[in-house]
């Protein structure tokens, strides 16, 4: 390992490109730094690079030019890609992917298929099940469960072989807000309780709140990053951009006299606003 080792991704002027006639810049020269246990998002409109980003981090893609390493090591120079893979990172996508014929516990136990023998196999699934919170489900085929609650066998199976990596595309896309919040709490569980560094494709802002890094992409660039504030400072801002935190950042004491705020009141909330206002994204994040 190399000094560089104190990022967990390095991506240095990645880029894939395809077609041959008409060229298209899926990733144009992103330069990325991602440390051990982050929990980051990734933003931007469709087509703007974000799946292409996470299958080359996860070498399911090969970069036309530039380099990723992961924990200091250079991708390319890997010789087994699929036991980088198997032990370095774990997929989720929007699309559960469970085999449906398979128990949710047997769709956990495939990807320790070759890596382990099957007692420790079957251990280490209802193990996930459990710490994903369906340890009464793995004996229910996929097709008995809701949406949420595959997606979270998916993350119980994207951790199998113990990686210090995840990568999800778009993981809440097809759950409704409800079952999306749900699982990205598990997913900052995850994080916290087991140090897992995680990289989240989401449209959702709502999703994106709940991680701590914002990385919006535009066109196969990294367009802005936003450092998010703690979810009390984030309502905060948002509040600061409302009509009454206008008024108040204005100190438009007419408009505010009809709401019956104190003026300590308004003073306070005031610096408040103001102390929050420069923090985190804003509202036109998106
Ligand atoms: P996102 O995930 O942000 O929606 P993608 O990474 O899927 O974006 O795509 C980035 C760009 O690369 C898009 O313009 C897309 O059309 C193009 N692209 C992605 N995959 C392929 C492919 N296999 N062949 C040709 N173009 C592709
Ligand atoms: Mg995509």
């Amino acid at each position: 390992m190399t000094e560089k080792g104190n990022w967990i991704i390095e991506t240095c002027d990645l880029t894939r490109i395809y077609g041959d006639g008409e060229k298209i810049y899926a990733l144009d020269h992103v330069n990325l730094h991602i440390s051990p246990g982050e929990l980051v998002a990734i933003m931007g409109p469709s087509g703007s690079g974000k799946s292409t980003l996470l299958n080359v981090i996860g070498a399911l893609d090969i970069p036309t030019s530039g380099q990723v390493l992961i924990h200091g090591q250079d991708l390319s120079k890997i010789r087994n890609k699929d036991q980088f893979r198997a032990s370095t990172v774990g997929f989720v996508f929007q699309m559960h992917n469970l085999l449906p014929t398979m128990t949710a516990l047997e769709n956990v136990e495939v990807p320790m298929m070759g890596h382990r023998p099957p007692w420790e196999r079957r251990k280490r699934a209802k193990e996930l099940l459990e710490l994903v919170g369906l340890g009464n489900r793995s004996n229910h085929l996929p097709g008995q469960l809701s949406g949420g609650q595959r997606q979270r066998v998916a993350i119980a199976r994207s951790l199998a072989n113990n990686p210090p990596l995840v990568l999800a595309d778009e993981p809440t896309g097809n759950l409704d807000s409800v079952a999306g919040n749900d699982l990205m709490n598990l997913i900052r569980d995850l994080n916290t309780s087991q140090g897992i560094t995680f990289i989240v494709v989401t449209h959702d802002l709502n999703v994106a709140r709940q991680t701590r890094r914002v990385i919006v992409m535009a066109d196969g660039k990294i367009e802005r990053e936003d450092t998010i504030g703690s979810p009390i400072e984030e309502d905060l801002k948002i509040w600061s951009h409302s009509d009454l935190g206008k008024l108040i950042l204005q100190n438009d004491r007419a408009a505010l006299a009809d709401l019956a705020i104190t003026t300590d009141q308004m003073e306070a909330l005031r610096e408040i606003f103001e102390q929050n206002a420069d923090k985190g994204p804003d509202k036109e994040m998106v």
